[in-house]
């Protein structure tokens, strides 16, 4: 099948795929509420084989090359819902346990995310390592055969709903080696999540508490020490979506045009900004077809360059709202709005905009450190 032809198949389908009335495009993350719909959503997909696309078809996956995923994140945007339940389970946790798993792990962790029973959440980020998440602090000490978990996490994406989650420890003092990865049973006693509030009014994350939390031996997610290896291997799944926020893109430059126009304030100054806009926007998406297109490797630097532009095309648009509104902007509740509250989350998540330069400026261009 060429490519145009899966795209025609997957925009069929979704055209009349049967959505649950509440169902709307919420993104990588979905809020404690959007979670039943979420849930009914991908387990639609995965009847219909559109589930966990990029797995490989023994673990019930399709396979799908970058190009055709990335098709697929499209079109999903495309028609306003969701490419999966949820960001980790699919993208981060299967690939990880398929990769650094034992058999076992996989028989039971493997297909319920390919199902959408399970929700993971990916507990990394602490109150002092993000950009430098190897300065962890979260400690699992060994006890008998089983583990015990001490520290706290912060940012935790749908931790307030999900039933695992990928945790990383450190288990010794070596920066790298002393780090270990863990499935961590998100009911389990001594852990508690406490909601963060964004100014956006929505709470996607959360901060996470481990107090003496006990894991049994078999929590461990390849070998102990082997942590750091284990998790970045395979982190980059979510730029697949990165040109796919293009669609979304466009219809926001539409909207924020309409309502300068109803406003009475589409001067030359503001076409010019949205023109140029416009422009970003399809430069964004060329590239990011070129590069799927090419079947380029999800953790090639090509794709830094997607994340920033993205996420700074992204934040932009965003606060393009004032100049649309006028005063209207200071009133909560118009989308536009609302857009321009979460614009500044793109350049933050998975590596900020500062850290996409380093990479960039390190990697590609060779300048010196
Ligand atoms: C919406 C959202 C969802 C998230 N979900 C999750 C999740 O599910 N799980 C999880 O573990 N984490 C999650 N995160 C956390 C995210 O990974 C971190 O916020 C990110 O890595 C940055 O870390 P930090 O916030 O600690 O900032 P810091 O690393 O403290 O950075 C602060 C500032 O310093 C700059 N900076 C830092 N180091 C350098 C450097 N070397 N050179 C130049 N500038 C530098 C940064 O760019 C930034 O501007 C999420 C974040 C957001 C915004």
């Amino acid at each position: 099948m060429t490519a145009e032809e899966f795209r025609t198949q997957v925009r069929d389908w979704l055209a009349s795929a049967p959505k649950p009335e509440e169902l709307y495009d919420y993104g990588g993350t979905p809020q404690l509420t959007d979670v039943p719909a979420g849930r009914q959503w991908h387990r639609t997909l995965y009847e219909a084989g559109y589930a966990c696309l990029h797995w490989p078809a023994e673990h019930g996956g399709r396979d799908a090359s970058v190009a055709e995923q990335a098709i697929f994140a499209e079109e999903a945007a495309r028609a306003g819902v969701p490419r999966q339940l949820n960001i980790v389970g699919p993208d981060l946790a299967g690939p990880v346990i398929m990769r650094h798993g034992t058999e076992a792990q996989r028989r039971r962790y493997l297909p319920p995310i390919l199902r959408g029973d399970h929700l993971w959440c990916q507990l990394f980020s602490e109150p002092d390592a993000g950009s430098d998440l190897a300065s962890l602090r979260t400690r699992a000490r060994a006890d008998v055969d089983d583990w015990i978990i001490d520290g706290q996490k912060v940012w935790t994406s749908a931790a307030g709903s999900a039933d695992y989650g990928l945790l990383i420890a450190r288990t010794g003092e070596d920066r790298y080696l002393g780090i270990t990865a863990f499935v961590v049973d998100m009911t389990l006693p001594g852990i508690a999540v406490r909601p963060l509030r964004q100014l956006d009014g929505e709470s996607k994350f959360s901060e996470v508490f481990f107090d003496k939390v006990r894991l049994a031996g078999d929590s461990v997610l390849g070998e102990v020490g082997q942590g750091w290896r284990v998790t970045t291997a395979t982190l980059g799944q979510e730029r697949l979506s990165l040109g796919a926020q293009a669609v979304g893109m466009f219809e926001a430059l539409r909207e924020v045009a309409t309502a300068a126009r109803e406003h009475g304030l589409l001067d030359p100054v503001l076409e010019d900004t949205i023109t140029a806009l416009w422009s970003r926007i399809w430069l964004l998406r060329a590239t990011w077809l070129r590069a799927v297109g090419a079947d380029t490797e999800l953790s090639s630097s090509a794709f830094s360059v997607l994340k920033l532009v993205s996420s700074e095309v992204y934040r932009d648009l965003g606060d393009l709202a004032t100049s649309a509104l006028g005063t209207d902007a200071l009133a909560a509740g118009h989308p536009l709005v609302h857009r321009m509250l979460v614009g500044r989350a793109q350049t933050i998540l998975g590596g900020t905009s500062e850290i996409q330069r380093n990479i960039l400026a390190e990697r590609v261009l060779g300048l010196p450190r």
